[in-house]
């Protein structure tokens, strides 16, 4: 998959190369620079179709994801109080490995006590050190060194951490770096039952919520954009009667940000139009697993 998300969508892939980079590398290859991303994205999108056969909860008309991956300092810092001072709930992806994890845990604590979700990026953010663009993944990192079973487990105990900070048992899991091969095997399968949802590839507007994979859920990974282009993804999945997963990273600080305004933008956007339902990813998944058994 990584060599379609290339061809097509390279912009979206380059933030999910790397995605653990200040985490577990100490410098950022600046060749791979990305500029104003969203709006290729939405020059290159088809245009999408009312989800048929699918409703959101009553006055809602298309369900918007905020999700953070890395567990980075800039999001307890910035990104937690912009969303708790607007009353939204929101998905944070922590590899038990991130220093915060160390340093903040009792920070992390009172995110899930505010009503966020803290879902599974793994134990050690492992990518795969062979593909284009990996220098930066250590070789005790590298997803091409371990099995598929092992990769698994591991990702199994993570959430046993997770269940000590927040007490649930119920998760949902953003695969480090959107990875899905473990010395070649997949393990993304043998996590099928362990988990809610799982984001596994980079892609645009849900616009087939009746039919979506959840074990199988694409997500964006803006960096370096402005409020404008995120709402404008948002009002996409308005016309769509769709979803939008965004994940970001930095938030006014640390690797692959959007800046503190940009993000106050689409918070405050959010806030003004609750006919966008904002809330955990697990919750979103929840309702959508039940609206597909219906
Ligand atoms: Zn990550």
């Amino acid at each position: 998959m990584p060599h379609y998300f290339c061809r097509q969508r390279c912009w979206l892939t380059l933030p999910l190369l790397l995605c653990a980079q200040s985490l577990f590398a100490a410098t950022a290859p600046a060749a791979l620079a990305i500029s104003n991303p969203i709006a290729t994205a939405t020059s290159d999108s088809s245009p999408v179709s009312i989800t048929k056969g699918f409703h959101w909860p009553a006055g809602k008309i298309a369900a918007v994801s905020l999700a953070y991956d890395d567990a980075l300092n800039s999001q307890l810092d910035v990104a937690v109080p912009q969303l708790n001072k607007a009353g939204l709930k929101a998905s944070f992806y922590l590899p038990i490995a991130a220093p915060t994890l160390q340093t903040r845990q009792n920070d992390w604590r009172a995110v899930a006590a505010k009503g966020h979700e803290l879902g599974n990026h793994s134990l050690f953010h492992q990518c795969r050190k062979s593909l284009p663009g990996r220098d930066w993944v250590s070789v005790t990192r590298d997803l091409d060194t371990i099995s598929a079973a092992e990769m698994a487990e591991q990702v199994r105990l993570a959430n046993v951490f997770l269940h000590a900070l927040d007490g649930k048992t119920a998760r949902t899991y953003t695969a480090p770096c959107t990875d899905a091969l473990a010395q070649g095997q997949p393990y993304l399968p043998l996590l099928a039952g362990d988990f809610v949802a799982m984001k596994t590839h980079v892609g645009g507007v849900i616009s087939h919520m009746q039919t979506l994979d959840l074990q199988h859920v694409p997500v964006l990974t803006p960096s370096n954009v402005s409020g404008a282009e995120l709402i404008a993804l948002v009002k996409q999945a308005g016309a769509a009667g769709g979803m939008i997963n965004f994940t970001f990273h930095g938030v006014g600080g640390d690797h692959l940000a959007v800046s503190r305004e940009a993000h106050q933008q689409l918070i405050d956007f959010l806030a003004a139009n609750p006919q966008y339902w904002t809330t955990t990813f697990i919750e979103q998944m929840r309702y959508v697993q039940a609206q597909q058994h219906k």
